[in-house]
């Protein structure tokens, strides 16, 4: 594969010509130019990429396509060129608008044909296949995904894996190879045994063709006349947010349609495939892993394994000169040119997945009767890498009650250049990494971050399952219910926990009614805040606990509760607030004393309801004693009380035995009852 700079130097710079006029009208029949051009050292390829759009270089041939203002840019350098047939006019494509035909894979659909095989696939296998329109081109033409799985409604706690095809709509053979994969995962399911297994564990998204109005230029029954950019003429494989340079400022609409898709879900490896030459592209493709840049991918060495698997795979099942170029098959993408904007360093760097770039034919569009061959040379390699998402580390993240958490994953002195993971939106994550032991560190915002050490990765074909569940730190004891219940004079509270961590307990805290309520307003004041009782935690626990706190003998009106939970550490945190009313007693009503007889005190129980004078005024309640010939020995209670229930003990150490009587008295209403006193 490799081309030799001292053999072909002469014959190329004797071939520049300038037969061909690049005018206006050019680009007006052609959109873009495919052309040719040598450079004398790899150094100027840094400027040249930002200019024009590097197709391939062979030594010091660069292959390369511009539209018309990257054209003009480019004869400023004033490097001789040489245009070239464009590949889509090398040969005449057969084409099929007929699904019969098309399904034996050696022809290239129509648009229409296309777009009926998508729909169809979900059509005849409803439970594996969903079809996802991700919206219009410049065209209005659709860029479609099928995506593959068991229960294919529903999202499980699988990897999201995604091939997409034809970028650049010139590049076909990955676009038939595509259709032809979907068919033959739908057809195989439940009898292929490998198949049946991939597709139970992993969530497919396949997108034949990313770039529909490229590739149906010159209308939608034919791909000759095919171009590399989309109907605006912009190269998408350079319309990527770059790593170094950001979102680039003229992003198209495919590329925000595919960005959509991108970004609502958690592709955990992606293949994007083109044609031109035969080998995997592993990132980066901004940096060079060598000089200048030495920049390597964190998981280069797992890169070149997968790579490796890929290229190899073709190898074997393929005539010997099939994908064994460059690095045997691989190539890192900085070392073989720099590209900025591209999608596999965005898939890397943005969306902290891992995509390789696969070109897998030497031509762009090889005649249709060779598409079954590349189908031969590349099905098992598709498997194999597809089979990749199904080993490595994975697990789910969870709080403590079971709920997915959103983390990031890192792999601590190893990860670099945003090579972390993140569990998705059902907390499911997948690592994929060379063979090793790790330590992981799982943190989401608002949880305590956790660190697992020796995390084996025994082979590349090894599966590690690690939950983690993640513990709040900012709700340390999630309360889930807080309740009262009135019983007559006494407030029960009820409490449970979801949760605890470091919980030494609740305080127990009330707001009473003030003790001259304003009636009239039907309102009452509050006093302060009470603590009123403690009741233990449970330390720390993952059950649900329940609590419970009897508040007896209250006074009528309306209370407040509040639980202020108490860490071992100090730090505390209020509950809401819950009210709890006690009804007014409607009876005056005077209790036989305790002890009775007595020596020389006892206590007296009474209630009274509120008393209120004709004018509106609150009267006493008086409460006296009296020996039995009547004469007042004692007052025990004359001032204004709000409704409800008292207690007041009596002292009798200066009256001498005998019987007495006591009376409640609360405006009209009047209680007597006896009491002896034993000195
Ligand atoms: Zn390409």
């Amino acid at each position: 594969m490799k081309k030799y700079f001292s053999v072909f130097l002469v014959f190329i710079l004797t071939s520049i010509t300038f037969s061909q006029v690049l005018d206006e009208q050019y680009f007006k029949e052609n959109h873009e130019v495919y052309f040719k051009f040598n450079i004398s050292e790899r150094a100027e390829l840094r400027a040249l990429t930002n200019v024009i759009s590097i197709d391939n270089i062979e030594e010091n041939t660069v292959y390369a396509y511009a539209n018309e203002n990257e054209f003009r840019e480019f004869e400023k350098l004033n490097y001789p060129y040489t245009v070239l047939t464009h590949p889509s006019k090398l040969i005449e494509p057969e084409m099929s608008s007929d699904i019969e035909g098309i399904t034996a894979w050696d022809v290239y659909p129509t648009y229409d044909a296309y777009i009926n095989m998508m729909y169809l696939f979900q059509l005849n296998y409803p439970n594996l296949c969903r079809i996802v329109d991700a919206g219009n081109t410049v065209q209005g033409r659709k860029i479609l995904f099928a995506v593959i799985s068991d229960n294919v409604t529903q999202r499980e706690t699988e990897p999201q894996f995604m091939y997409t095809s034809s970028m650049h709509g010139d590049e076909l053979t990955g676009y038939v190879l595509m259709l032809r994969l979907i068919d033959s995962l739908l057809a195989t399911y439940g009898t292929d045994a490998r198949i049946t297994q991939l597709v139970n564990n992993a969530e497919i998204w396949i997108n034949p063709l990313a770039n529909p109005d490229g590739t149906y230029r010159s209308g939608n029954n034919t791909v000759s006349g095919a171009t590399r950019y989309n109907y605006n003429n912009y190269d998408l494989n350079r319309n990527f947010p770059d790593p170094i340079l950001g979102v680039n400022p003229n992003q198209q609409i495919e590329t925000t349609r595919f960005r959509n898709i991108a970004e609502t879900n958690n592709f955990v490896l992606v293949a994007n495939f083109h044609g031109g030459t035969e080998v995997v592209n592993y990132p980066w493709d901004t940096w060079t892993n060598t000089p200048p840049d030495n920049r390597h991918h964190p998981d280069e060495a797992w890169y070149q394994y997968i790579s490796h698997l890929y290229a190899d795979t073709c190898q074997a099942n393929s005539p010997s000169n099939y994908m064994n170029g460059y690095d045997d098959g691989i190539t890192n993408g900085g070392d073989w040119y720099v590209i900025s904007y591209g999608r596999q360093d965005y898939t890397n760097y943005y969306r902290w997945g891992r995509e390789v770039t696969i070109e897998i034919s030497d031509t762009k569009l090889i005649p249709a009767a060779q598409l079954p061959a590349h189908w031969y040379y590349n099905r098992k390699s598709l498997l194999n890498y597809m089979e990749t998402v199904t080993k490595g580390v994975n697990g789910i993240v969870t709080d403590t009650l079971g709920n997915p958490v959103k983390a990031k994953i890192t792999v601590i002195n190893h990860d670099a250049d945003n090579s972390e993971v993140f569990s998705d939106s059902i907390g499911y994550y997948l690592r994929m990494l060379s063979p090793g032991t790790y330590t992981f560190k799982f943190e989401a915002p608002n949880y305590y971050t956790q660190t697992i050490s020796n995390v084996v990765v025994s082979s590349y074909n090894s599966l590690t399952v690690l939950n983690v569940q993640l513990v709040s730190s900012i709700i340390p004891v999630e309360l889930i219910s807080f309740t009262s219940y009135v019983d007559g004079v006494n407030v029960t509270l009820n409490w449970r926990t979801a949760t605890e961590i470091n919980n030494m307990g609740f305080e127990i805290e009330r707001k009473s009614p003030s003790p001259t309520p304003s009636l009239k307003e039907g309102t009452f004041e509050f006093t302060d805040w009470k603590s009123v009782g403690f009741v233990n935690g449970n330390g720390t626990t993952t059950e649900t606990k329940s609590y419970s706190f009897l508040d007896e003998g209250l006074s009528s009106g309306k209370y407040q509760y509040r639980l202020k939970q108490i860490d071992f550490d100090g730090s505390f945190d209020y509950s809401n607030i819950i009210d709890a009313e006690i009804i007014s007693p409607i009876k005056l009503s005077l209790e036989q004393n305790f002890p009775n007889p007595f020596n020389p005190t006892t206590l007296i129980r009474y209630s009274v309801p509120n008393v209120i004078s004709t004018e509106g005024r609150n009267l006493n309640v008086i409460l006296k004693v009296f020996d039995v010939l009547g004469n007042e020995v004692a007052t025990l209670v004359n001032e204004i009380k709000p409704a409800g229930n008292y207690n007041v003990e009596f002292n009798a150490k200066n009256l001498s035995s005998g019987v007495y009587f006591y009376q409640l008295k609360a405006g009209s209403l009047i209680q007597t009852k006896k009491m002896i006193l034993l000195q």
